[in-house]
């Protein structure tokens, strides 16, 4: 493992790998629903016209089949998930109750298709790192980080993140996943709450706040003891308070864990301005994240997840893409087909709001210190002894059971599509009401 700060040149220039697939910003949840597919688009039509898709190979992602999603989730979710649609909703009223789908988490034309367009950035992303054709896979569609084994929760209803961390898992003895959006990661949590192969570390809201869970205490059990980090958080986080907290304690967590691979769920609704969040972060204290997870060259599979102010997120992910194909972009937005949305300043960069910041130096010094005495605890280089089957499913019913297998992927052989320039610069098009927000 490489100590951050001390990168040379050639160490900088890392492969980067870019899932986008162009029918993503076609789907719609509804009038008036905050998540918005077409956010994705409006990233790639940005990351294309600062001309960043020269550094990087852009993949369309190979669809995963329905059996690759129930390596995590239960069939009859994923079953109900395919034949569901605005349609025949009515003949489905205890399985939308069951599965949680219909308010948050509704029910529109394409659905299943759109979980497999975002999961299947994410597994192929996976596959291609396990491949070790490449240091780092971008995935912004994918970072669905709420959804649970048989259950759709806060717009997630697939979990792309899980399934990518299972499929890093059959190379990977131990893998992290960091998690920087303003809600708990709590889908990716509870699936590998037991286990001591995946460590789970997200910074948060919480108190009062979906969805809910994420308490500083709650730190995994059986062997997952120790092995999921949680800090709280209260309204305001800034720049400098983020990276006062999150550098410390990534560090730490890369000295005691030593993961073979790196999932970063980069949820943009912890920037300043967010429609539902309520953290103060601009886009380059955002992006510092992302910044010294590189710094520790280890594979990496990037994520998107929440974001609900339009105009915020494809700045963030494109600056963020920058920063990960090692290129320095200006400030000045180039002109790109989503440029209205961008005034009135057309820049890259946004100032902060002079919101109160509600975490007093105290607090987050005290949890800083009291996250790292867990840390503390964790064995060196576990994972030599995994106890799975029984003892998983017992003490975690809703968690993964691990199969084990290290044999190849019979689903994706990697097989996903790399576009050329023409592809990659595609033609604008929205949904009407997408302009809203
Ligand atoms: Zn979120």
């Amino acid at each position: 493992m490489s100590t951050p700060g001390t990168t040379t040149t050639s160490l900088n220039q890392r492969r980067v790998s870019y899932f986008y697939d162009a029918e993503i910003g076609n789907y719609h949840y509804g009038q008036g629903h905050p998540m918005k597919p077409h956010r994705i688009r409006m990233t790639h039509n940005l990351v294309v016209n600062y001309g960043l898709y020269r550094r990087m190979e852009v993949f369309r992602p190979r669809l995963v089949s329905h059996t690759a999603m129930t390596r995590f989730h239960s069939d009859d979710y994923i079953n109900f998930l395919k034949v569901i649609s605005p349609d025949n909703m009515q003949d489905y009223i205890r399985q939308l109750q069951r599965f949680n789908v219909g308010e948050d988490c509704p029910v529109f034309d394409g659905l299943f298709e759109f979980c497999q367009l975002y999961t299947s950035g994410s597994i192929g992303g996976a596959a291609r790192l396990n491949e070790n054709r490449v240091d780092v896979v971008i995935n912004f569609a994918g970072g669905l980080h709420h959804a649970k084994r048989a259950e759709a929760s806060g717009f997630c209803y697939v979990n792309d993140c899980v399934l990518a961390i299972l499929e890093l898992l059959k190379k990977h003895e131990r893998v992290l996943y960091i998690d920087i959006d303003i809600h708990h990661g709590d889908g990716v949590e509870e699936a590998f709450y037991t286990t001591n192969r995946v460590m789970t570390v997200s910074f948060h809201k919480f108190g009062e706040y979906f969805p809910g869970t994420g308490d500083v205490h709650d730190i995994g059990h059986a062997d997952g003891k120790n092995y999921a980090i949680n800090f709280p958080l209260n309204d305001g986080m800034d720049d400098d308070s983020f990276r006062g907290v999150f550098r410390p304690i990534i560090a730490k967590v890369m000295e005691v864990f030593q993961p073979g691979a790196v999932v970063l769920q980069c949820g943009a609704d912890s920037l300043s301005g967010d429609r539902l969040g309520c953290f103060n972060l601009s886009i380059k204290g955002h992006g510092d994240c992302v910044e010294f997870v590189k710094s520790f060259h280890i594979p990496m599979l990037v994520l998107g997840g929440g974001g609900y102010t339009l105009r915020n997120i494809p700045r963030c992910w494109t600056y963020e893409t920058s920063i990960l194909a090692g290129e320095d972009i200006k400030d000045e937005l180039p002109f790109n087909d989503y440029f209205e949305y961008f005034g009135p300043d057309y820049r890259l960069h946004l100032p902060v709001s002079n919101m109160e910041n509600l975490n007093s130096p105290e607090y987050l010094q005290r949890t800083k210190i009291q996250l790292l005495e867990i840390l503390r605890e964790v064995e060196p280089v576990p994972g030599t002894q995994i106890q799975t089957g029984q003892i998983e499913s017992q003490t975690n019913p809703r968690g993964i059971i691990f199969e084990m297998d290290h044999s190849t992927q019979e689903e994706n052989e990697n097989e996903d599509e790399t576009m050329d320039n023409q592809q990659i610069r595609e033609e604008r098009k929205e949904h009407p009401s997408e302009l809203e927000g």
